[in-house]
């Protein structure tokens, strides 16, 4: 390490993360999960559609299809195919992101779009295609699982037959203790993060992704925080769901 870098990473640890009871700065205990509001069917356009407020991120997801595949060279007759794109807009973090896609942007499209796809009986619907749109308008840390949790409400709101939901959180590393849910500065000046997605219905784990570094212990430790949070969150899922469908019916909430 070069001596700048020393000093890059005193200055770094002049940030409080966790106070002397261990609680964060956002008043959260440890293995605590940020407040979460899901809304299905928040889009009039779409097949299927999400609003979701976790934190300090906002998240559209909008499904289209299945729907005919253009051009046609591209239709499986086997099986549909499923594309996924992250959006991030420029006025969603404080400095300004250049807009349109980038590298992060192609990754987390790919992965998200990976697990989405193992979910989707895509056999059920050949030649289609199924798009899901995620749009990240505010950022806190945590946008791709965020974004993947808005994505299951909305291919379910679309009727897309699936093996389960899928929940997304991430754990992480902050001053020495695993930490669930990382907002943005605990992500920037903390040690890890591990965002974590799954199908709860049988715990097959969808994404699993590490930028930091754990010990083995720690590392089962935040996925197992993780995982049980997941959880948490299908129920919140299934409550935004049946919500909206009790609605449509004209039943009580
Ligand atoms: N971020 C940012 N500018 C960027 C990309 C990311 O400010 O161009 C912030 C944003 O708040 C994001 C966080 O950094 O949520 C963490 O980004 P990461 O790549 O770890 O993905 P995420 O945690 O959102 O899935």
């Amino acid at each position: 390490m070069s001596k700048e870098d020393d000093i890059v990473s005193t200055e770094e640890k002049t940030v409080r993360l966790l106070d002397d009871n261990l609680k964060r700065m956002d008043g959260r205990k440890l293995d605590e999960l940020g407040d979460i509001r899901i809304e299905a069917g928040a889009l009039g356009r779409a097949d299927g559609s999400c609003y979701l407020e976790w934190r300090g991120n906002k998240v559209y997801a909008a499904v289209y299809g299945p729907r005919e595949v253009h051009p046609r060279h591209l239709q499986d007759p086997t099986r549909g195919i499923l594309r996924c794109r992250y959006n991030m807009a420029a006025f969603s973090v404080g400095d300004r992101k250049r807009p349109g896609p980038d590298r992060r942007s192609v990754e987390l499209s790919k992965v998200m779009g990976e697990a989405i796809g193992s979910v989707v009986f895509t056999r059920q619907f050949p030649r289609t295609s199924v798009d899901v749109f995620v749009e990240v308008v505010q950022a806190d840390a945590g946008t791709r699982c965020a974004g993947l949790t808005a994505a299951s409400v909305a291919l379910a709101d679309a009727g897309i037959p699936m093996r389960g939901l899928i929940a997304s959180c991430a754990a992480g590393k902050i001053e020495g203790h695993i930490a669930l849910d990382l907002r943005n500065e605990e992500d920037n000046f903390g040690d890890a993060d591990l965002p974590v997605a799954i199908m709860p219905r049988t715990d097959e784990i969808l994404l699993l992704q590490m930028d930091g570094h754990l010990t083995e212990e720690e590392f089962f430790q935040a996925l197992d925080m993780a995982m049980k949070a997941c959880h948490e969150i299908e129920q919140i899922e299934k409550q935004a769901l049946l919500k909206k469908y009790k609605e449509a019916l004209g039943g009580e909430e």
